[in-house]
Formats: structure tokens, C-alpha cells, sequence
């Protein structure tokens, strides 16, 4: 028999939204679990993205180890933008790993877990599913039996009210979401398991709409609107809590309940156009032809994708803005707009792709048209880190780049060389790369709008049970801290190759001794397979991320 483990993953949230309404009693439940458990910030990865963090909590290993990074990656021998999925996940996860132990897992909803992977127990894919057509469950007569039992399966919360003036739509469309994913949690927890983790995706999405209402220092901060549906906000945190109350309320007292986030959050600002200033420092070149230089003219006079799509929004244009939402990177926006089918790629030193300023340069023998040559590799890495660092807001003045990571700085492991070479944090992450494909305006900074908020690296971590300590804080625990420690309290050997840590300091001192860690000689690394959407599945994924501001 294998000890029980709960996780009920919270996308997205922080301590500095939850703690003054925990202060306040008004999220009674995650206020008990705080109270009786150990609780702090959790570290995500770096860049901290939902799909590189939550590969990571599934693996105990940093993105260098299981090759997910972000959600679209530029092929790694060509220029073209691909999106992840469960098979790009270079490491068993940890339903792999218990699975293999004879353990049974329930997963529900865990980001990046489409195509669902065979396990023993039963998986519901999560972020990234491209609808509800594809199939979504393992096995797959489980979603039959959920379109039977619970009127089907929602994989993902209404997106119709985003970013339009019906922010009260919007957030009752988020509480939709959470109940219904309730519903299914506690009705699939009647199944065995023994690992049984959930993520609720409502959260992010909520944050990166309506920070700046939380938000007086915002930019966007609108007074009238903040009064208006600042309990509304509340209110979805209050039924959130109560929604892991009704999770509670299933679980018997021998199991560890950990509650998480795969990152933090905080206000965003503005856009930071990284492609826009790769081209102006000449290290990504256009095309000579007479289409991308006519492109280029309309595009440096201002007529660029963020003005088109700013202006069918301030005439209140729906069908046009839609049209946008729908074009972007498609078809006639590529015939309108610079996009990465402009560039030169035999002139083009580095290009980015990303939201949090990614930058991959274009080595000669890793890429066709690659024309650094290893020997100006190092050079050109100190040349790009350097510039970057000396870029002004032309607003504000300040510093844009906060700091510059080389990618060895940050990842170890086999799939290092498919990380980006350079990675930009921006300043107190207040801006957000537009690095995703494409040039959204010729201006280096641009006003943010659609979203309010972005990732931060501080998660939460919550963790309760009768072998978790009682009332206590823990500092510094990682998102990689958490396979190998879920493994600890399940009894199940700890591969060597897992990056994290056991949180033994979370846990109280006889259980420790009396249940010495098992390790594995064995890794868990497995092969990265080849990307699996069909290309209209690609399209319905990809028009997903726009709505994030992943993809431009
Ligand atoms: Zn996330």
C-alpha cells in the first residue's frame, strides 16, 4: 500500500493577492490549511511559464533536463514555431514514476499533458488540448462516461467576456469553470488513486485580465471599474477556497494535502518588442524583396499589428478586433505584416521567441540558414547581453532588462542546447516580451493592453497532513522540490537524476526517521517525441495562446 498524496495546483497564484484576504477570514479554508500545515513561496522555473513550471513540478528536474521551456519553441533545426506538448517531455512525471511502482495516479487538468499518457489510473489533459473533439482522456472511455455522469467535461474556462468591457461576464465565467472542475474532481476522486492531482487554470487567466484592478498603481488602474467588481474579484477567490474545502471534505486524514501554484503574480506594464530591437541593432536582417520593403515602410510608419488591433478596439470594431484576434500570425496578417517570413534568416545573427525575452541565436550547423560561426558563439552572446542591459525605457529612462541570463546560467541536462541562448528578465518583470513570432510595432515599448498582470518566479506551496508539521513557514522550497518529495511520502524510490530537494524540514521529525528516502539507481530520463497536433489542431492551440499574449 502507498501512502496518499493530494495536489491541487492553483495556477498563478500569490501571496500578495491571498494573504490580506486570508487576514481578512475571508478564504477560511486555505486559512486552516495554513495554520495547520507549513506554507511559503514556492520558486518556479526561469522564465517562471506555466508549462516549463508545471514540467517541472511533474519531473523534479530544471527545464535543461525535460526540454519544456515554453509553450511554442522555434524548431531546433529550422525557424518554424512549434507548441509543446506531453510528448516533447523529455522525463518520466511522476504518475509515470508511481505508475511504474504499482501505484495509481488520477491527473486532472495538469498543464501540458496533451496527448493524455497511458498510466495506471486515468489522466484528463490539461492547457493546450486543442478542443473537445480531441481526445482528451486516458483511458479514453473516461470521457464518455464524463459526458454521461457530468454533462461533459469543461478543459477550459469561456473566453468570450476576455479583455471586452463585460468584466462581470468574465469573472462569472471564471467561477463557472471552477465549480464545474470541482464537480468533476470530487466525482472522479471516487475512483482509486493514490496520487490524485488537479489544476485548477481559471486563476491565471483571471490575474492576467483583471490586475489592474487590484491594482491602484497600475497604469491601467480604472477607479470606477475596481469599485464595481472589486467584490466580484474577491468573490472568485471565495468560491476557490470553498472549492478545496469540497476537495477536502473527500480525503481521508492519512493523505498529504499540498496546495500550489506553478508561479507568482504582479502587475505588467508594458510590451517590450525584442525582435523590433534585434532588428534595429542589425542582428536580425528583413529580406531585400519589394514586398518586405513595401511591408517595412507601412510597418515603420506605425502601421503595425498592436496599432491595427488598438485602433479596431477603440472604435469598438468587435467583427474587426475579432478578425485581428483571428488573423494574427494567419494568413492575410502575414500578407499585411512583417513577420518572421520576411526575415532573412542567412543575414539573421539572433531572433526571438518568448514572452520573457528569450533570445536564440542562429549557429551555423544548429539551424540551415545558421550563419554564427561557433568561434564568434561567446562573443556575440556578450555583445547582445551587454546592449540589452543598456536599454532605456524612452518614457521612463529606466533600465528595460534587469538582467541577462546565458543559458548555462540558468540549465543543466541533454536538452540544454535546445534552450534559448539568452534569456532576458525584464524589470521587476514589469515588461512583457512580445517576442512571440512576428514584430508587433516598430517601437521598442508599447502601452500593454488586452492583459494587466504576468508571471512572477514566487509561487505558493501549502502542504498539510498528519505527517506535515503544524503551523510553520518554510523558505526557499522550488517547484523542483516537489516530485521528489511527493515520492518521499508515498514510499516511492527517488530517481538520482531529479534536480530538487526533499522539503524533510516541512515534515514532522518522526516521520522523517522513521521512513529513510528510498533512491533509485534507475533515471527517469525518456525520449522528447515529435510534435503531435494536426495542423488545424495547431491553429486552434495557437489561437489559444494569443489570447495570453504567447503567440503574436
Ligand atoms: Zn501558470
Amino acid at each position: 500500500m502507498m501512502r496518499k498524496v493530494l495536489v491541487i495546483g492553483l495556477d498563478g497564484v500569490t501571496f500578495d493577492l491571498l494573504a490580506p484576504w486570508i487576514e481578512m477570514g475571508r478564504l477560511p479554508t486555505l486559512a486552516r490549511l495554513i495554520e495547520e500545515g507549513v506554507s511559503g513561496t514556492l520558486e518556479s522555473t526561469s522564465p517562471p511559464i506555466s508549462s516549463a513550471a508545471w514540467a517541472s513540478f511533474a519531473t523534479g528536474k530544471n527545464p535543461g533536463k525535460h526540454g519544456v521551456v515554453d509553450f511554442v519553441h522555434p524548431e531546433e533545426n529550422g525557424y518554424r514555431i512549434t507548441i509543446v506538448s506531453s510528448k516533447k517531455r523529455g522525463s518520466k512525471a511522476l504518475w509515470n514514476l508511481i505508475s511504474e511502482a504499482g501505484g495509481q495516479v488520477g491527473v486532472v487538468g495538469v498543464p501540458v499533458t496533451y496527448p493524455p499518457e497511458e498510466v495506471n489510473g486515468f489522466m484528463i489533459s490539461g492547457f493546450l488540448t486543442p478542443s473537445s473533439k480531441s481526445d482528451y482522456t486516458y483511458p479514453p472511455s473516461l470521457r464518455q462516461e464524463l459526458d454521461e455522469k457530468l454533462g461533459g467535461f469543461q478543459l477550459l474556462p469561456s473566453e468570450k467576456y476576455r479583455s471586452t468591457a463585460s468584466t462581470d461576464k468574465f469573472i462569472e465565467d471564471m467561477i463557472a469553470d471552477i465549480e464545474k472542475r470541482t464537480e468533476a474532481v470530487v466525482y472522479l476522486m471516487g475512483k482509486p488513486w493514490d496520487l490524485f492531482s488537479c489544476v485548477f487554470w481559471s486563476p491565471d487567466m483571471m490575474q492576467h485580465e483583471v490586475w489592474r484592478l487590484l491594482d491602484k498603481s497600475h497604469p491601467r488602474y480604472d477607479p470606477v471599474a475596481a469599485q464595481a467588481y472589486g467584490e466580484q474579484i474577491i468573490g472568485f477567490y471565495e468560491r476557490l477556497d470553498d472549492c478545496v474545502r469540497r476537495i477536502l471534505a473527500r480525503v481521508d486524514e492519512d493523505v498529504t494535502v499540498v496546495v500550489m501554484s506553478d508561479h507568482g503574480f504582479g502587475p505588467t506594464h508594458n510590451f517590450f518588442l525584442v525582435n523590433t530591437w534585434l532588428e534595429k541593432m542589425g542582428l536580425l536582417r528583413l529580406k531585400r524583396g519589394p514586398l518586405t520593403l513595401v511591408k517595412y515602410l507601412i510597418f515603420k510608419a506605425g502601421f503595425t499589428p498592436l496599432n491595427a488591433f488598438r485602433i479596431a478596439k477603440a472604435l469598438r470594431l468587435g467583427f474587426l478586433r475579432r478578425w485581428f484576434r483571428f488573423q494574427r500570425g494567419g494568413g492575410l496578417m502575414k500578407r499585411l505584416f512583417l513577420s518572421f517570413a520576411d526575415v532573412d534568416w542567412s543575414q539573421t545573427k539572433a531572433f526571438a521567441v518568448g514572452s520573457f525575452g528569450q533570445i536564440y541565436i542562429n549557429l551555423a550547423g544548429r539551424r540551415p540558414q545558421g550563419m554564427v560561426r561557433p568561434e564568434e558563439y561567446e562573443g556575440l552572446r556578450e555583445e547582445i547581453i551587454e546592449k540589452a542591459l543598456e536599454i532605456r525605457d524612452p518614457h521612463s529612462g529606466e533600465p528595460i532588462v534587469e538582467r541577462a541570463y546565458r543559458r548555462e546560467e540558468l540549465y543543466t541536462g541533454r536538452y540544454l542546447e535546445r534552450m534559448p541562448d539568452i534569456i532576458l528578465v525584464p524589470q521587476r518583470y514589469e515588461y512583457m516580451a512580445f517576442g512571440h513570432a512576428d514584430f508587433g510595432s516598430h517601437r521598442l515599448v508599447e502601452p500593454i493592453f488586452g492583459l494587466s498582470g504576468h508571471h512572477r518566479p514566487q509561487g505558493v506551496i501549502i502542504l498539510w497532513g498528519e505527517k506535515v508539521k503544524q503551523g510553520e513557514t518554510i523558505e526557499g522550497a522550488r517547484i523542483i522540490d516537489l516530485a521528489p518529495t511527493i515520492l518521499y511520502l508515498m514510499g516511492v524510490p527517488i530517481p538520482v537524476d531529479m534536480d530538487g530537494q526533499l522539503l524533510t524540514e516541512a515534515l514532522r521529525p518522526e516521520f522523517v526517521s522513521q521512513n529513510p528516502p528510498l533512491f533509485s539507481d534507475v533515471g527517469s530520463d525518456r525520449e522528447s517525441g515529435r510534435d503531435v497536433y494536426s495542423p488545424q489542431e495547431e491553429e486552434e492551440v495557437r489561437e489559444r495562446l494569443k489570447g495570453f499574449g504567447y503567440v503574436a
